[in-house]
């Protein structure tokens, strides 16, 4: 088994819709043995509804560039909907972490360059586990101060999405 942490993210009209949707999904994956909170962050670029973001700790049998396929056809799955009735960007699926695995290519980087750069990706990650390190060993939680200025709203609950 392998020990894969991905970030959720969307902000079209329904993103609490899309996200159960996902999380419904990745269960088929393997066993989710965490979930985040849930934050509203401000999307970047104008006129853009808030994102809606948070993470999960996947079980899977998937090696990294099968669990990539599965969460692209999950987007795709999203996406057609909201080719159809909304804009554009209403699931994004992120591998974070993969085990221990530092990993280069074109088409998948692992630790996901944003781990340690965004305040929307770096809480939830710590909601799961708050002792976790990057491959190289530096703690998740050591790149906080960097992203202090990066308002988030962290959700008592998925419902309070606006
Ligand atoms: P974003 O970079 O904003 O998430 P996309 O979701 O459209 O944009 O992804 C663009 C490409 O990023 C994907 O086609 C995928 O091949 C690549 N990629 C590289 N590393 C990862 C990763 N760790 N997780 C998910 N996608 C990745
Ligand atoms: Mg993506």
């Amino acid at each position: 088994m392998n020990t894969a942490f991905i970030a959720l993210g969307s902000n079209l009209d329904s993103p609490i819709q899309q996200i159960q949707s996902a999380l419904k999904s990745l269960h088929t994956l393997g066993d989710v043995t965490g979930i985040s909170s849930w934050y509203q962050s401000e999307a970047i670029g104008p006129t853009q509804q808030d994102f809606l973001n948070g993470a999960v700790r996947l079980e899977t049998p998937l090696p990294p560039l099968e669990l990539l396929e599965a969460l692209q056809q999950i987007e795709w799955d999203h996406h057609r909907k909201r080719i159809t009735r909304w804009g554009p960007r209403s699931l994004d699926l992120d591998i974070l972490l993969f085990n221990a695995l530092s990993y280069y290519s074109k088409r998948l980087e692992i630790p996901h360059p944003r781990t340690t750069e965004r305040a929307f990706v770096l809480l939830p990650l710590l909601d799961i586990d708050e002792t976790l390190s990057l491959p190289g060993g530096e703690k998740i939680s050591s790149f906080l101060p960097k992203v202090a200025y990066q308002s988030l709203n962290r959700l008592d609950s998925i419902n309070d999405y606006r």
